[in-house]
């Protein structure tokens, strides 16, 4: 299977969440037997030779392609998520949205220092997710190799500034 297949079982939702969005849903993707297996193989591809010691998955997409990936890698998982939905004790993160700011939290104890981790999600856009991410990484003291996205939205410009702090970024598919 072509990256042109994949990039055709992703559905579009013109004006979702909001007017002006084309939300690209990767349920589709999921639901085809092939398509996922094509999106693991690849990304545990890229990354079999690089050390990997466990993976980070974003909420939420991030938990459906993130433990998948980690098995085939034969790492552990780790989730980061949104505030206050972890029940041990957590660091956390702030980040600025397009109005206000979140806040991703982990686990204190999920990465021991000098961890190499691959941080996954499905799409990066600003990447201002993706960077707290980075961020919450670097603070349990963990290193991060790469991030890992089905989608890039490269006008966007979100992976360059992943790439800008000098962790690699593999992606699938690039939509405008
Ligand atoms: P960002 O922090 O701007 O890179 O946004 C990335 C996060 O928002 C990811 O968790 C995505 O799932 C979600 N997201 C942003 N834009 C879209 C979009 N056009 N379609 C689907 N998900 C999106």
């Amino acid at each position: 299977m072509t990256n042109t297949s994949i990039k055709s079982l992703i559905r579009t939702i013109p004006d979702y969440p909001k007017k002006g969005i084309m939300f690209r849903d990767i349920t589709t993707l999921f639901a085809d037997a092939e398509g996922l297996r094509e999106v693991i193989d690849s990304i545990a591809g890229e990354f079999q030779d690089k050390n990997i010691d466990v993976i980070a998955g974003i909420e939420a997409r991030g938990f459906i392609i993130g433990p998948a990936v980690a098995l085939a890698l034969g790492v552990g998982f780790v989730p980061i998520r949104k505030r206050g939905k972890l029940p041990a004790e957590t660091i956390e993160v702030e980040y600025e949205l397009e109005y206000g700011s979140d806040v991703i939290e982990m686990h204190i104890d999920a990465i021991k220092p000098g961890q190499r981790v691959l941080v996954m999600d499905d799409l990066i856009a600003t990447g201002g997710t993706a960077l707290a991410a980075l961020d919450l990484i670097e603070k349990a003291g963990g290193e991060t190799i790469g991030c890992a996205f089905i989608i890039d939205l490269p006008d966007i410009g979100g992976a360059q500034r992943i790439r800008d702090r000098g962790v690699d970024v593999f992606h699938l598919v690039e939509f405008e």
